[in-house]
């Protein structure tokens, strides 16, 4: 049966389910009757409320279709089931019981917003079919080196200023955009009206040279600078040593969790480029000061003293898991995994038995979706299992799995569709579906499953291009990584190596 992600269990009865396209549902749920074209009471496809440990129970008879769950969310993942046993048309859906539960809560997507814009409509494309494959989150990416992208009424100058570059690697178009408060709300009660809720990143100390191109006394220097055309590392960041900083995080935070309503607030942590900080003074009397012995002592301390600002606002904090390199991350703080070096793998898995720290797997390799399929090829996202090299002992610990798609090189809705899809989806049914993996099986049903993309006008990388054969995948992999190289800032690598600073300079 062509249902992706994979059920928990499923019996086959006796007989089929006549589905004709025209069909109308008995259900309360407005998303659930948009699925089915309006309801009915009399209808023999019922949603019903009720008793059920699991997320929802779904009986297909002869007679009709019952689906069971204690909660609204449940409901619509059953009527989400149910679509993609329709094929969407009229069938014969083979009698059956569906009992269905995930695996894990988080299961998400993640898209840049920073590097190109994408509008709310694309927006809500991206929501409205992840939604069809049960995800649950959207982590959103909305503050970056090249561009901020939310308003701040406080803060007038993130959008006005750091919204907006010159251009883009040099191609002399000037280019930006950002989402009022409104289209936040739209967006956010769009997804949670599709189960899918939506946790927002501000990314922070490092890749904020919008944030300190709109307001440079934030930086070390104070000295004026431009939001970022080039992508790749960049050194002027938030200053840890000056007091402002923290005012002016704090005046972000409370706007940013009144937006969104996800207890989860992502706070980056990512890529920090020392170089400033080892020549400021005032980060240099901050160091002396707590009696530091390296600066990624002094990342430490401004990711745990914002954590501490998140806490008035009830959020739980995510950080990329380079933030747990002083080894003094406040406990709270979950983490994403993405690097893919021995030692961070150790140290993930350290923080889970050790500390109880909760972690997503998101690890580059394979799961970042701008990679192309001939280096992140369908078949290795599929596969990976998420505890695999954390240690059997870690999935006590694993919140989830997430998918990123990072947007240097993708500038059209089109491209950035066809780099999520379908390889996003094999990541959907490792965070829904029970341990246990069967590559042909699972290409099937999601062959399936794939009109409920081009239903909604949704471009996709057809699955028989996922896995290319040798000589292609290395074809673009080269191409891949020369276009990275091109598009990123000539200082990248000084101040890559800048993340190894040790002391302060001054
Ligand atoms: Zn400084």
């Amino acid at each position: 049966m062509n249902i992706l992600p994979k059920p928990f269990r499923i019996e086959l009865g006796e007989g089929a389910f006549a589905y004709s396209a025209d069909m109308k549902v008995a259900a309360e749920l407005p998303v659930i009757l948009s699925l089915f074209g309006g309801g009915d009471p009399s209808s023999p496809i019922r949603f019903v409320k009720g008793d059920t440990e699991w997320d929802h129970v779904l009986k297909v008879s002869p007679e009709g279709v019952l689906a069971l769950s204690s909660t609204d969310e449940g409901l619509f993942h059953a009527a989400v089931t149910l679509k993609q046993l329709t094929g969407g048309k009229s069938t014969a859906i083979p009698a059956c019981t569906i009992w269905d539960k995930p695996r894990y809560t988080y299961r998400a997507g993640m898209i840049d917003v920073c590097r190109h814009f994408f509008g709310v409509e694309t927006i809500k494309k991206l929501i409205d079919t992840m939604a069809m494959f049960k995800f649950s989150h959207l982590h959103f990416h909305l503050s970056d080196d090249q561009g901020f992208r939310l308003c701040i009424d406080s803060m007038p100058k993130l959008h006005q200023i750091g919204s907006e570059r010159k251009g883009t690697c040099g191609d002399g178009r000037p280019t930006g955009g950002y989402y009022t408060k409104a289209q936040i709300a739209e967006i956010v009660s769009y997804a949670a009206e599709r189960y899918i809720e939506i946790v927002p990143e501000i990314d922070m100390p490092g890749h904020t040279r919008a944030i300190v191109a709109a307001y440079p006394e934030l930086s070390c220097s104070g000295k004026p600078t431009e939001v970022a055309s080039w992508f790749g590392i960049h050194s002027k960041i938030l200053c840890v040593g000056k007091e402002r900083v923290y005012e002016a995080v704090d005046r972000i935070f409370s706007e940013v969790a009144e937006m969104f309503p996800s207890e989860l607030f992502h706070l980056g942590g990512d890529e920090v480029a020392k170089l400033e900080w080892a020549k400021c003074p005032d980060c240099a009397a901050l160091y002396r000061k707590e009696g530091m012995k390296n600066l990624e002592e002094l990342q430490a301390y401004f990711t745990n003293r914002v954590i501490k600002l998140l806490e008035k606002y009830g959020k739980t904090p995510i950080l990329w898991n380079e933030a747990l390199n002083s080894e003094m991350l406040d406990k709270r703080a979950a983490v994403q995994y993405w690097t893919t070096d021995k030692k961070s793998a150790e140290r993930v898995a350290r923080a889970i038995s050790e500390e109880g720290r909760k972690v997503i797997m998101s690890r580059c390799a394979p799961y970042y979706l701008d990679y192309p399929c001939g280096t992140h090829s369908l078949k290795a996202m599929y596969e990976l299992e998420p505890d695999e090299e954390l240690g059997a002992s870690a999935e006590k610990g694993i919140m989830g799995v997430e998918c990123p798609l990072w947007t240097e090189q993708i500038s059209e809705e089109e491209e950035l569709f066809r780099h999520f899809y379908p390889r996003a989806l094999a990541v959907a049914e490792t965070g829904w579906s029970a341990p246990g993996k069967d590559y042909e099986d699972f290409k099937k049903r999601l062959q399936g499953v794939l009109f409920l993309l081009e239903e909604r006008g949704v471009p996709y990388i057809p699955v028989k291009e996922c896995d290319p054969a040798r000589f292609a995948a290395w074809r673009q992999k080269v191409s891949f990584a020369l276009r990275m190289q091109r598009v990123s800032d000539p200082m990248s690598a000084r101040n890559w190596q800048s993340m190894r600073l040790k002391e302060p300079k001054v």
